[in-house]
């Protein structure tokens, strides 16, 4: 265990995120969004930690629910793209899955099985993401397939946003409206109460009126504000995810003199440069420009010359007392992954999500 880039994942901070969560939709359920594996933070891990405080879990397919279930995780699962494959929908049943219909494919697929048991759907309407989800003229139809099928227990209705962190945008409202009145003619001829789910973190966060039976709270499970700008309760989360290695050499250089590959960033003074074993092959990001900032001691100093796939080159030249061994904070509690991804033309989301195998994984709580 010699190599020192390593990522910490706080699931205290995660249960807290969680708990912010519902605090501010107090009469919502939670469906702890922790497909992807947990945005990067270890799916079985961090289900294990929410288990005793949400009602539910949703991932993005089959194999993410399977993982689940053999690790002794109990609550109901979502898979958020329903079934690729008729032939998954028996399995999906017999793991206690709930599936998101988002197609006439997938409502004849449906249909056409036989269950033991009657199963949960979660039917997504587009309402203007325009990516998954049928249309407000077919929901009158649909709904009423699924209801009369020996298949369907209940049926949520749901939509998703495509710009909630837009926090006065009309695309938003828009799609408010446009669910609100496609659901109203079910609502008025059900017997009984129909559930309903909108709101992702950003309209969790931002958008009172998206606030509906189940919330469906992602990214801000991670301590990650789903905004460019600041917003404030967005400032309470707790990044849960520490991004961290080791300074692992140090030395003098001319002004004059580049360091790096294609020699893009060059000495304008004489200056100190650290290198830390951290590179792209551990999920640092190549595209982070000469600039982005590095904790190195608690202490910022910007990174100075590209990426590499195993190191990183740090200008220290204004830092106090930097030595061999000292420990960097690539991202983290205090500089959050949002601002790394600024100057790597990405959002945190992705940095998160996508660490390779090769960085170790270590949980405290
Ligand atoms: C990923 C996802 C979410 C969670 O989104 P965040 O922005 O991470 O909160 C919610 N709903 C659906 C349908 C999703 O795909």
């Amino acid at each position: 265990m010699s190599r020192p880039s390593k990522i910490i994942i706080d699931l205290a901070a995660i249960q807290a995120n969680c708990r912010l969560a519902q605090s501010i939709a107090p009469r919502s359920k939670t469906v702890a969004v922790i497909k992807a594996d947990a945005y990067g933070h270890g799916a079985v891990e961090v289900a294990k930690s929410l288990e005793p405080q949400v009602e539910m879990f949703t991932v993005s397919c089959l194999e993410e629910a399977l993982v689940l279930r053999e690790n002794g995780l109990s609550k109901p699962i979502l898979l958020l793209e329903g079934c690729f494959d008729i032939s998954e929908l028996k399995i999906a049943a017999d793991n206690q899955c709930e599936l998101v219909v988002h197609s006439r494919l997938q409502l004849e697929q449906l249909l056409d099985t036989t269950f033991v048991t009657a199963i949960n759907i979660w039917l997504k309407i587009d309402t203007g993401m325009h990516r998954l989800g049928i249309s407000p003229q077919e929901v009158g139809s649909v709904y009423a397939k699924l209801a009369a099928s020996k298949n369907v227990k209940n049926i949520v209705l749901m939509t998703h946003f495509a710009h909630a962190d837009h926090v006065h945008g009309e695309h938003t409202a828009m799609q408010i409206s446009r669910f609100e009145e496609c659901i109203q003619p079910i609502i008025d001829n059900a017997n009984q109460k129909v559930e309903l789910s909108m709101a992702n973190s950003a309209a969790l966060l931002a958008w009172h009126q998206t606030r509906m039976d189940w919330n469906r709270p992602g990214i801000m499970l991670y301590g990650l504000s789903p905004f460019a700008g600041p917003i404030e309760v967005a400032s309470k989360l707790i990044p849960a995810m520490n991004f961290e290695s080791q300074v692992i050499a140090l030395r003098e250089v001319s002004t004059g003199e580049s360091v790096g590959y294609g020699c893009t960033w060059e000495a304008k003074r004489p200056s100190v440069i650290a290198t830390i074993a951290v590179g792209y092959g551990d999920g640092y990001p190549r595209t982070a420009k000469s600039g982005t900032p590095v904790l190195i001691n608690k202490q910022r100093a910007p990174l100075a010359g590209r990426v590499s796939m195993d190191l990183i080159t740090v200008d220290v030249t204004d830092l106090a007392n930097v030595q061999i061994g000292d420990n960097v904070l690539l991202w983290g509690k205090e500089l959050s992954a949002n601002e790394v991804a600024s100057w790597a033309g990405t959002i945190g989301y992705e940095l998160v999500t996508r660490m390779p195998r090769r960085v170790t994984r270590h949980f405290v709580s």
